[in-house]
């Protein structure tokens, strides 16, 4: 037996837009155990094969339709003939759905954020993509594609709390501040960084989730220590 057949198991899948059938490979819950988590939620593993982020988006081989869990189930007649057009019609046979490596990985993200742009999915669904395409060029040590799709997920964050479209998704408020604030710290804006913790931090609804409150505490106070001791060393240098 293939030791990832530990891991990783074939899901069934029928492509929202052209209806084939098809089994893609997901991770095995709880099968893998991070070493390292981000404050930006990106998990470590020492085998990729672990990694529930390559798995995260379903690719159709037939028509290169690519999505996540979080997609929109139907879309009107006017959409699915953009589908056809932008998507299957320009679409080389690729199989996605065995084991995956990184750049695979990363391919299927650029395949579902342009479905997503497509089929008009929402920003929260958007940011999601591009923040956990930003994750695979960390491990890849790419810092400025890393940079560049954190940015994009930053903007469409910002769209989506300034829209509430993330109501529909499974994200609490609170996360998606959190999210914003961590994602200012990592592009280097500690002011608005600072802004968005102390919105989960002073937050009426802070005791719904704890952890996310408790996460922002802690940035929060790190960023306030950083900061004090880059005064003091500016100081002491002036002096
Ligand atoms: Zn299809």
């Amino acid at each position: 037996m293939d030791p990832l057949d530990n891991i990783l198991y074939d899901k069934k899948f029928i492509c929202a837009h052209c209806q084939h059938s098809f089994a893609s490979k997901k991770v095995r819950l709880r099968r893998g155990r991070p070493y390292r988590r981000d404050p930006d939620f990106c998990e470590h593993y020492e085998n990729h094969a672990e990694n529930p982020t390559l798995y995260h988006v379903v690719v159709c081989p037939e028509c290169g339709y690519s999505c996540n869990e979080s997609f929109r189930k139907g879309v009107p007649p006017q959409i699915e003939q953009l589908i056809e057009e932008k998507i299957a019609a320009n679409w080389t046979k690729k199989d996605y759905t065995g084991v995956r490596n990184i750049p695979e990985a990363i391919a299927t993200y650029k395949l579902a954020i342009f479905t997503a742009g497509v089929r008009k999915e929402t920003h929260c669904v958007l940011a999601g993509l591009c923040l956990r395409l930003a994750w695979l060029y960390r491990y890849q040590k790419k810092k400025a594609e890393e940079e560049r799709f954190l940015r994009l997920a930053l903007d469409e964050y910002e769209e989506s709390y300034q829209t509430a479209d993330y109501m529909k998704s499974s994200m609490s408020e609170l996360m998606i501040l959190y999210l914003l604030g961590e994602l200012h710290r990592q592009l280097g804006d500690p002011a608005k960084a600072l802004r968005y913790f102390s919105k989960v931090v002073e937050h009426p609804l802070k005791e719904s989730d704890p952890k996310m409150a408790g996460l922002a505490r802690d940035q929060w106070q790190t960023m306030r220590e950083d900061m004090k001791k880059q005064r003091e060393a500016e100081r002491d240098h002036a002096g």
